[in-house]
């Protein structure tokens, strides 16, 4: 964080401050007492089961020299009413000083953290980088990933997540992004947003917010992104495998490795790009990357270089093991709605060479009423896709399992993980390659430890 004396963090987010004398906040803001690094500020969270107030010695041992809570501690400390404001409050105002850093914003129904890491590895070539980290991407995530930026910082990458009409354009407020991607509406949270409009209206808040100095990077593969040009004042690029594109994915090749390899292609220059990482989809997640480095001056060939040495920065997504005896067991536990089991259900039946392909498939959650429909087009994708074998988990999978049989695809239904893990180590053998997905909250990714750790 950019050096600011605690008596001016009082004054900024409108808190009374205690014990403040010579107190100087030059460290991130973290909400976890085990997290703090030196001259840090700890933010006192009220949670569910937690509160943030009872670990204030904690964080002072850590090294944090002052406190931001809703009452006095122990400790140099700014009191305020709302601490979640606060932070926001704290954090627009360093937003502001940041002025050698260009911020990016990246929001989308599926892929953002994806992007945001290959992005931060990429810009990383240009200079020093600041991204989220894993997936805090929420009104305390941005403020806290802001607040992680200092004098140094060239580039700001910012995750943006959203549950709520006006949810981008408050992270905005803060971020205050130059350059704003947005990668594809979809259907995740789609119970809570209440229809896809409503969904494609917040994602493209984000093109809204940015000044006609800067740059919209719209997906030109997905038909309600690649219409946000018309809500900007920003330039626009656009990237996918659309002839229009800007940035363009020509050639696509997904290997056996299920690794993507395409050429890059953007005006005049192109470059060979190979990313090691699963599936179609991280093709087109790279291409996101390359437009946001193209669009602050990055060259192609550095682009094209940086891609091919990215390593998966954030865990359960589309991660691939392969145990002792060659089963292969694809772990996408992480999250799960339409387009990303979609996605994963490509990536893994691209992967097959003449071994079974099974999928392992839990429930989508946060659907509302579009959720049994959804659940039995997966399992009538399965089908189409060849999927050997499917194996659906949870009550609100019982949809996917009745479309693939009437697809005539071999599936089972099973309640829960255990039943799964059970049935799987029945059932699977050396040379299949075994898809896990599901909402996180069903937790399988207990199914892809529990494979791995048999044979
Ligand atoms: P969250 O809303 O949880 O923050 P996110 O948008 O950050 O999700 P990621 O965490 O990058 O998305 O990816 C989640 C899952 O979505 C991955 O495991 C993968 O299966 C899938 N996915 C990633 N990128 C794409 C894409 N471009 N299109 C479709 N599915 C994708
Ligand atoms: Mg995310």
């Amino acid at each position: 964080m950019i050096a600011t004396p605690l008596t001016r963090v009082a004054e900024i987010v409108g808190g009374t401050a205690y014990d403040a004398a010579d107190v100087v906040v030059t460290g991130p803001a973290t909400l976890d007492s085990r997290a703090v690094s030196s001259g840090g500020l700890f933010v006192a969270v009220r949670g569910e089961h937690v509160d943030g107030h009872d670990y204030v010695d904690g964080a002072v041992r850590g090294g944090a020299v002052a406190v931001l809570a809703e009452r006095r501690v122990d400790a140099p400390c700014v009191v305020v009413d709302d601490v979640a404001l606060a932070l926001a409050r704290l954090a627009t105002d360093v937003r502001s000083r940041l002025t050698g850093c260009t911020v990016v914003g990246i929001t989308g129904s599926q892929g953002k953290t994806s992007v945001k890491d290959l992005a931060a590895q990429v810009l990383l070539r240009g200079g020093a980088t600041v991204a989220t980290a894993g997936n805090y991407n929420n009104e305390l995530g941005v403020p806290l990933t802001v607040l992680r930026a200092d004098a140094d910082t060239r580039f700001l990458v910012v995750e943006m997540g959203a549950r709520a009409l006006g949810n981008i354009a408050e992270l905005c407020a803060i971020a205050g992004p130059h350059v704003g991607a947005v990668l594809n509406v979809g259907t995740a949270h789609l119970g809570e947003f209440g229809s896809v409009e409503t969904i494609e209206r917040t994602k493209g808040e984000l093109v809204e917010a940015l000044g006609p100095d800067g740059v919209a990077v719209l997906n030109a593969d997905d038909p309600r992104t690649a219409a946000m040009r018309s809500r900007t004042t920003a330039r626009v690029t656009t990237y996918g495998a659309a002839e229009d594109a800007d940035v363009q994915i020509r050639d696509l090749v997904v290997g056996r490795d299920g690794e993507p390899t395409f050429t890059l292609v953007a005006g005049s220059d192109s470059a060979e790009v190979h990313v090691p990482l699963l599936g179609a989809h991280q093709a087109s997640n790279a291409a996101a990357a390359a437009a946001i480095a193209l669009a602050v001056g990055l060259e192609v060939e550095t682009i094209a270089d940086a891609l091919g040495s990215v390593v998966t920065r954030s865990a359960w997504r589309m991660e691939r093991h392969v145990r002792a005896d060659g089963l292969v067991v694809v772990n996408d536990a992480y999250n799960a709605n339409p387009e990303s089991v979609g996605a994963a259900l490509r990536a893994v039946t691209a992967m097959r060479e003449d071994g079974r392909v099974v999928a392992v498939l839990g429930e989508m959650l946060e659907l509302g009423g579009a959720a049994r429909r959804a659940h039995a087009d997966v399992g009538t994708l399965a089908a189409d896709l060849g999927v050997t074998q499917v194996v659906a988990v949870g009550s609100g999978s019982r949809p996917v399992h009745d479309a693939a049989t009437a697809a005539g695809t071999a599936s089972v239904h099973v309640d829960d993980v255990a039943a799964a893990v059970a049935w799987l180590q029945r059932y699977v053998r050396e040379g299949d390659i075994v898809l896990v997905k599901a909402s996180r909250a069903s937790g399988l990714e207990r199914v892809a430890a529990a494979l791995l750790t048999e044979g």
